[in-house]
């Protein structure tokens, strides 16, 4: 018996797909090629709005379309349904109060809503969500239409909720291969199962709910050891601290507007534009416009200014997690990996506080939209005979990195590196007042970036002008688990950043990947004196112009052998730079040069030193 339904399962034409049923989004995934997909409508955000829409005749519209009914018609228009699936009136009084459509109970004690005259289950609900998110998850699949499932549930559900979840699948037509918790399914996104064991706090921050789950992880099985959470907290709730900064300003000119339903929302929308803008930039525009009324109001918003607005939020969330540990018996040192799941986790003091929370670096490399259904897809791909070591296996197969000034590549994903993984470098400016940095980034293992592969360029302007090599910009490359590169840079000071996003793998076949490799073992020696050559001059071109910016003063402290010496040794040095080839002479010339500059070193350093000793006795020294 056992072995006749490991064999149904195991039907490699037959896969089948993960979905996360969201209280405000669902979403599909399918495990293809080694890793997991998602299955987004083309050129489209993959989640479907978890909202359904009851026009007075014709079918029931599921998604965008619905969700664009909320406040036309918000007695026909059916949202958070996951809050009231397998439960009573009596569990959910709290969440009835705020969802604007009638509910009654059948006599077995079960919700139902109440639309048009007839009367609906949360679970023929949640059926039509599941059908739209396959139908739309087929679409992309080229006709193959696997009716087998993976769901996910919040780890708090009970028994009752978990089997309305499948009975929702069953009056979808889905056939539910089973029933999985989504902290399981973003670990598993990770491949922490790949681990022996260890403990994993999954922090999920939505938009409207919080969830903590601590897990513990023993021979790959994941088992739930403490959840706690907040139904009522979230990225919406994060926006309303900056609608409560607006209206407290356009109260007085707007006076009762500021009660009208379009009002709000159209505040709300612009609320959260400005918080999302605030998770790229150090600044933000919130920038509302009520064309009708003649409005148009505008604040600046710094990161800083946000950020103490939601502290007292975040702050909640933290206490959420203390619980979850408290009822773990751990401590917060115990916790092994940290996965963040949910949109608003983006939110760069979120990721702050909760690295500061556990004091580890929580995985931020998947999208925190997708990781549940990517999970569950990798769930699926287990439960129909899959293996994981391709996922396991699944490395980088060529380097990722820089052209440095010169022309050289910095590398800084490795080769062969495990993916996805996340790798950050620092940088600084070549030229005095520089402010912009132009970055290319290349593939490859040769050594001059010209003989490597090239993928994007990217300009960081608005560097403050500064001397040279004082900028500090951190270039981080991550590599996520489709093989999507996403490059960015910031300048410490100001926080200016720029990123760019490429696909290193796209258009290349096995063979070019072969082919680049043989190329650089080929081509070793010649490309590793080729890097020390650029490399040498562009220290040349930094130590002339150190070395010029302090002659001017220090000439007539030199003695004019000395000056004679280093003038020569300068001219000897640029002439290396400008055309010599031979690695050997250009290393002679540089070391020259710095040989020369010793007394102008030691000269500069004597002036530093009075400097710092003025004024103070010899014991004070
Ligand atoms: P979810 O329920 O996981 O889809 O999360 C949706 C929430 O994430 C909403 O409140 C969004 O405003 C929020 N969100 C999405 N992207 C960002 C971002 N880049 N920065 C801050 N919040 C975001």
């Amino acid at each position: 018996m056992a072995f006749l339904e490991l064999n149904v399962l195991n039907n490699p034409q037959d896969p089948i797909i993960g979905i996360d049923l969201g209280t405000t989004n669902s979403l599909a995934a399918i495990f293809r090629d080694g890793r997991p997909h998602i299955l987004r409508p083309h050129q489209q955000d993959s989640r479907i709005p978890s909202v359904i829409h009851f026009p007075k005749s014709g079918n029931p519209i599921v998604g965008r379309a619905a969700r664009e009914h909320a406040y036309s018609h918000p007695g026909t228009n059916l949202f958070s349904v996951k809050r009231f699936m397998g439960r009573g009136l009596a569990d959910v009084k709290g969440d009835l109060a705020e969802v604007p459509f009638p509910v009654s109970e059948t006599e077995h004690g079960l919700l139902q809503f109440d639309i048009h005259g007839k009367t609906y289950t949360p679970q023929e609900l949640s059926a039509l969500i599941l059908m739209r998110v396959h139908d739309v998850a087929c679409q992309q699949l080229d006709g193959i239409m696997p009716q087998r499932v993976v769901i996910t549930v919040p780890a708090y559900f009970d028994d009752a909720q978990r089997q309305a979840t499948r009975d929702a699948a069953k009056l979808a037509g889905l056939d539910v291969v089973r029933i999985i918790n989504e902290p399981t399914a973003a670990s598993l996104a990770y491949g922490l199962d790949q681990k022996k064991d260890g403990t994993v706090a999954v922090y999920d921050l939505g938009g409207g709910t919080f969830d903590v789950s601590i897990l513990s992880i023993e021979e790959g099985v994941f088992r739930v050891l403490a959840t706690s959470g907040d139904t009522h907290l979230g990225g919406d709730d994060l926006d309303r601290t900056l609608v409560e900064v607006a209206l407290e300003e356009l109260r007085p000119q707007v006076g009762e507007l500021a009660e009208d339903p379009a009002f709000q929302q159209g505040l709300r929308l612009a609320a959260e534009k400005c918080k999302i803008e605030l998770s790229r930039a150090p600044e933000a525009d919130f920038h509302f416009v009520v064309p009708e009324r003649n409005l148009t109001w505008h604040k600046h918003v710094s990161r800083e200014e946000f950020e103490a607005l939601v502290a007292p939020l975040i702050e909640r969330t933290l206490d959420a997690c203390r619980r979850a540990m408290a009822d773990a018996g751990l401590h917060n040192d115990a916790i092994d990996e940290i996965v963040l799941v949910g949109g608003s986790t983006r939110v760069p003091a979120v990721q702050r506080r909760v690295e500061e929370f556990f004091g580890k670096k929580p995985h931020t490399e998947l999208n925190p939209d997708e990781v549940v259904a990517m999970g569950a897809a990798v769930q699926g791909h287990i439960l129909a005979g899959g293996t994981r070591d391709i996922l396991l296996m699944d490395v980088t197969p060529l380097s990722l990195g820089l052209e440095t000034m010169g022309g050289a590549t910095a590398k800084i994903i490795l080769r062969n590196s495990p993916i996805p993984c996340q790798q950050t470098e620092g940088f600084t400016t070549y030229a005095d007042n520089q402010t912009g940095v132009d970055f290319h980034i290349v593939q490859g293992e040769r050594e001059l970036a010209a003989d490597c592969r090239s993928l994007g360029k990217m300009k960081l302007s608005g560097i403050p002008p500064m001397p040279a090599g004082m900028a500090r910009v951190m270039v981080r490359f991550q590599l996520d688990a489709n093989g999507v590169l996403i490059v960015t840079a910031k300048e410490e000071s100001t926080g200016t950043q720029a990123s760019i996003e490429v696909q290193p793998m796209h258009g290349l076949t096995d063979d070019q990947v072969e082919e680049m490799l043989q190329a650089s073992f080929d081509h070793a020696r010649e490309d590793f004196d080729a890097s020390l050559l650029a490399n040498l001059k562009t220290e040349i071109g930094t130590m002339v112009r150190a070395t010029a910016a302090h002659m001017d003063d220090a000439r007539d402290r030199l003695d004019p052998e000395t000056v004679a010496d280093l003038d020569e040794a300068i001219a000897a040095a640029q002439r290396a730079a400008d055309g010599e080839t031979d690695v050997k002479v250009v290393q002679r010339a540089r070391d020259e040069l710095e040989r020369a500059t010793l007394p102008l070193a030691a000269l500069l350093m004597d002036g530093v030193a009075k400097q710092a000793l003025t004024g103070k006795s010899l014991d004070e020294v």
